[in-house]
């Protein structure tokens, strides 16, 4: 962005402008954990309840035609930016709501639940394994776990290597086949990661995670969370079969995420959550389901929170993915400066590079986004985050609900920068002075 466009950016944001702890200037660096909101996406979500409001998909009168064309043409918003067809779109609750829906739909299948063609796509079982990362959150990991746990299935995982991103020497195994040592391999059934690490900030390799697991037939699921608010993604590009994302980490409200299908897939996987409006014919004796993405929206929808993301979703498009990706990867390199201060240390890759052709269809994309988590040796985080509170600068401590990730760094919590679109290099200057002064307050040095 150029100066006078990050400057029309910032005043988009309302609560950037307020200020906390006795009058300081906020600087709001938890982007990673949930973004702020452009007054478009407000005022989108009060429009829709002051002229719109109706149950969608049911009455028959104009407010009713007017809200479901609202929340349908929302979906189309959504599409457009990761490049999806409009009908593989799913409203979820929430990423996390996104990937129990996957994991529970794969169990629902192999009950028998989607009939024979779906038992037959999905079916999991004894023998069969299921491949996370070390890095995961817990939403992308959790519910692989009980899926694994309730069909027989084993969970294996892909390590992290000392430089936080993913170690993929094990992927083909050994000989680079596909025998029993490859993590992936012809037993694999399901191969959900992140596209972006919400801890480090690493990309992962996701075309060819995606082209190992399609080549012994596994699903793939991608937890898009910490790429679409900062990038450009292309679902279909990327070749995978299932994303999920959320609208509160992207402009938009909470509440309200996304669930990527493959038209296939979704046609297939049986539904989790039943009840009204996912229905075609009801019987006392049994159902037939809505095609999808209807088939998985039970209940009544969460309607203005969805327009609002829309909004977003066009808010992001218009300024451009590359050029946010562009003006993020800036942010990145001046944030990794925190290294220089002494006992800083970063979790996660150390300077932003350039993905190169092997990386198609993101190639020329940074390979590292702006969320930074670090350690201060001899401070703890919350203190750190405490310091930080004080001078105005607001920052994620903990483990940012990835446990394992810091289990194998050897830490129990970190700090956590994270910049989205409205941050600027003064910010990330005056928060790094604010850091370098953190061990000296603490009698640390
Ligand atoms: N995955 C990642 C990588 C995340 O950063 C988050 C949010 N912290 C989630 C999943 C969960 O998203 P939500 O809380 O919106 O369901």
């Amino acid at each position: 962005f150029t100066p006078a466009e990050l400057v029309a950016v910032r005043a988009d944001f309302p609560l950037l402008g307020r200020t906390v702890r006795d009058g300081k200037r906020l600087i709001y660096l938890d982007s990673a954990a949930t973004s702020q909101k452009p007054q478009v996406v407000l005022d989108t979500e009060v429009d829709f309840y002051e002229q719109r409001n109706a149950a969608v998909h049911r009455g028959a009168h104009a407010l009713a035609e007017e809200a479901t064309e609202a929340f349908e043409h929302a979906r189309q918003q959504v599409a457009a930016l990761v490049g999806t067809d409009v009908g593989e779109i799913v409203w979820t609750p929430g990423a996390t709501m996104g990937i129990n829906l996957v994991a529970t739909g794969i169990q629902n299948a192999t009950l028998g639940r989607g009939g024979p063609a779906a038992a037959e796509r999905f079916r999991i079982g004894p023998g069969d394994e299921i491949l996370v990362t070390e890095a995961e959150h817990h939403s992308n990991l959790v519910p692989w776990q009980e899926l694994a746990a309730r069909t027989g299935a084993t969970l294996r995982w892909i390590p992290v290597g000392d430089d936080g991103r993913l170690d993929l020497a094990g992927l083909e195994g050994a000989d680079g086949g596909r025998g029993d040592a490859a993590l992936i391999n012809e037993r694999t059934k399901v191969v959900a990661f992140a596209h972006v690490s919400n801890v480090t900030g690493a990309v992962a390799p996701v075309a060819r995670i995606a082209a190992a697991a399609r080549a012994v037939g596994a699903l793939t699921v991608l937890d898009a969370c910490q790429s679409v608010p900062h990038r450009p993604v292309d679902l279909h590009a990327l070749g995978v079969d299932f994303a999920v994302f959320s609208a509160h980490k992207t402009l938009g409200p909470t509440g309200v995420g996304a669930l990527y299908g493959r038209r296939e897939l979704l046609e297939a996987l049986p539904p989790v959550t039943t009840g009204g409006s996912m229905v075609e014919v009801v019987t006392m004796e049994a159902t037939t389901f809505a095609p999808p993405p209807l088939k998985f929206e039970a209940g009544t929808q969460m309607v203005a929170q969805a327009v609002g993301f829309g909004a977003a979703a066009d808010y992001l498009r218009e300024l451009g993915m590359e050029a946010v990706a562009a003006h993020e990867a800036e942010l990145a390199a001046e944030l990794l400066r925190i290294a220089e201060i002494p006992g800083v240390r970063v979790i996660g890759p150390a300077s932003v590079g350039t993905l190169g052709e092997e990386a198609a269809p993101e190639a020329g994309l940074p390979d590292r986004v702006a969320a930074v988590s670090f350690v201060v040796d001899g401070v703890h985080a919350h203190d750190v985050g405490q310091v930080l509170d004080d001078a105005g600068i607001a920052v994620r401590v903990g483990h940012h609900c990835a446990q394992p990730l810091h289990r194998r760094f050897g830490i129990a919590a970190t700090a956590r920068a994270s910049a989205s679109v409205y941050t600027t290099l003064d910010e990330v200057k005056a928060f790094r002075e604010a850091l370098a002064g953190v061990r000296a307050f603490f009698g640390a040095e």
